[in-house]
């Protein structure tokens, strides 16, 4: 392992040969581990579900590259996960937090010790580029290290209160609710999978995870690494297979205490309404972005077309926080938009476990479908300044490649409004910050934003009015991408999230807990 090198999303641009030998190490040993049978896991137990039901995951890199198949789960099988992970949750709420935070972090390190593997793993099932698969690998492991110093600033969440009378004594405590469902999402299969999963069971719930169905294979691992690091196989389950089957009958169980659910709007505010309909109960649900950047005439604009092109197309567009529209001045639009589609010419797209490519696939046909139709609506409502080609070159026609796109596009178009998922931002000209603000602020959406301008009050009104849960200001590393745990906290505001604090932030685990104050008069 290349030592003394943190991988953050903010350090993509870092480049190091130690840690690129390394990865390709890791490459040939996760070569290695492809093209096998798996199955998921219950009370410890490897179940091969229904019969005949296993999916076969191929990689979005190339279709010839077979990723492995994977047992899907049946309800009686989820059934059994909750069950165990019920009879299980009195005695992992028992065992002293720091015994729970002390197995959280062996994991936390086997995954940083591992992180050339996973992340070669993790890129060829859904095709990240190098940087970006090792930053989610060493996430993961700072998720649950924030967690776990969560747990520990706070004493594991008990104190003494005041009293009114002598012989009374109160104490609050935090609790746990039980079992935990975890429902991760392809593009951050094992940040978003670890993430939830550290703090539900750092505060003592156990947990059942099902990860996505591309991505599944990272979310088999890192349940694998912590059961390997201590946590008893009692306190955490892994179901495998499809979301409107698996992964309803897990939101489905009644005995669930909460779930945390990371994925698009429209499944999570499906579980967000059906997970509360009989009683309250906590439903963390993490979802989409339609995220704006701002241009305003006092911008360093070499600073902003680099960030823009960096939040539009890293991980060719599919992350929540991808920048997908844009907002610039009227000065300064012609400017900035040669410098962005200068700089989107300048990407590398190609296969992502190469040395040097920024742009890998996207995740499958469908998201190839909506790239080369919104590029067909581009072109006859407005115009595309760059892009829109699928690309077939060689190998690359095996997997699910496109060009990333600049288009504009007028004020009533889809595009303005609906998350794509794929390597496309739009440009509109504006007159005014203060326009830029209330389109920013004009969608649904409120998960991140960006502004470049070096005048002090304009940043203060736009941090004052911008309607979004993460936001930058003149980063260069990523206009409204790039969180880290613990330095930027992560959390949608409007229909980008429902629980109003953020992942790797100081509020984020106190959700896992319930608080009960304990008041004993002494007889
Ligand atoms: P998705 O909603 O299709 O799937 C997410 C997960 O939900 C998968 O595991 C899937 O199998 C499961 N699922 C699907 N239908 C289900 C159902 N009816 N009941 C229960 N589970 C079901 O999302 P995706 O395509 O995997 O991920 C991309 C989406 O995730 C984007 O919208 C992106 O913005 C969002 N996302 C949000 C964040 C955040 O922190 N806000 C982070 C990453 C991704």
């Amino acid at each position: 392992m290349a030592e003394g090198f943190r991988v953050t999303y903010a350090t993509l641009s870092t480049d190091d040969d130690a840690l690129h030998a390394d990865y390709d190490r890791g490459i040939e040993a996760a070569r290695g581990r492809l093209g096998r049978h798996h199955r998921f896991v219950v009370h410890g137990e490897e179940r091969d579900g229904e019969p005949g039901g296993a999916l076969e995951e191929r990689s979005p890199i190339d279709g010839d590259l077979l990723i492995g198949t994977f047992a899907t789960a049946s309800p009686a099988d989820v059934f059994d996960a909750v069950s165990a992970a019920q009879e299980h949750a009195p005695a992992w709420a028992a065992t002293p937090w720091r015994e729970r935070v002390a197995s959280l972090l062996r994991a936390a390190d086997l995954i940083s010790e591992r992180r050339s593997e996973l992340s070669a793993l993790m890129a060829m099932e859904v095709g990240k580029s190098r940087l970006e698969a090792l930053g989610d690998v060493e996430e993961s492991a700072d998720l649950i290290r924030y967690y776990c110093h969560q747990m520990e600033q706070h004493d594991g969440f008990e104190q003494a209160m005041e009293r009114l009378s002598a012989g009374e004594a109160t104490f609050d405590v935090m609790r746990p609710y039980g079992v935990w469902g975890v429902i991760s999402p392809f593009n951050f299969p094992m940040a978003l999978s670890a993430g939830p999963l550290g703090a539900a069971l750092a505060a003592g719930n156990t947990a059942v995870l099902k990860p996505a169905e591309q991505g599944v294979l990272t979310g088999l691992e890192t349940v694998a690494i912590l059961h390997e690091a201590g946590v008893p196989r009692g306190a955490l389950h892994v179901v495998t297979g499809p979301g409107e089957t698996v992964g309803a009958a897990l939101v489905g169980d009644t005995r669930l205490g909460g779930v945390t659910f990371t994925g698009s709007c429209a499944v999570g505010m499906q579980i967000s309404r059906s997970f509360t309909r009989d009683w309250p109960r906590p439903a963390i649900c993490e979802m989409g972005g339609k995220n704006p950047v701002i241009v305003t005439r006092n911008a360093d604009l070499d600073i902003a077309a680099e960030a823009t092109m960096r939040s539009a197309f890293g991980l060719s567009g599919q992350k929540c926080s991808a920048a997908s529209r844009a907002y610039i001045e009227h000065s300064v639009y012609d400017d900035f938009v040669e410098r962005l589609v200068a700089r989107t010419r300048e990407i590398v797209a190609g296969n992502p476990l190469d040395r040097g490519v920024y742009l890998g696939p996207v995740i499958d046909a469908s998201a190839v479908d909506r790239y080369l139709e919104a590029i067909d609506h581009a072109r006859s409502a407005g115009r595309a300044l760059c892009g829109g080609e699928r690309i077939t070159e060689g190998a690359l026609a095996r997997g699910f490649y496109v060009q990333p796109a600049v288009v504009e596009v007028p004020d009533d178009s889809y595009l303005w409004t609906t998350e794509l998922f794929v390597p496309l931002i739009a440009l509109r000209r504006v007159d005014s910050t203060e326009e830029a603000i209330d389109r920013a602020n004009d969608v649904a959406f409120g998960l991140t934003a960006g502004l470049f301008s070096r005048d002090r009050a304009e940043v203060t009104n736009f941090l004052e009015r911008i309607e979004a849960g993460v936001v930058y200001v003149n980063r260069r590393a990523g206009a409204t991408t790039g969180a880290w745990p613990g330095v930027q906290p992560f959390g949608g505001w409007k229909a980008s999230g429902t629980g109003g604090k953020a992942g790797g932030g100081p509020y984020y685990i106190q959700q896992y807990l319930r608080e009960q104050s304990r008041t004993v008069v002494e007889q």
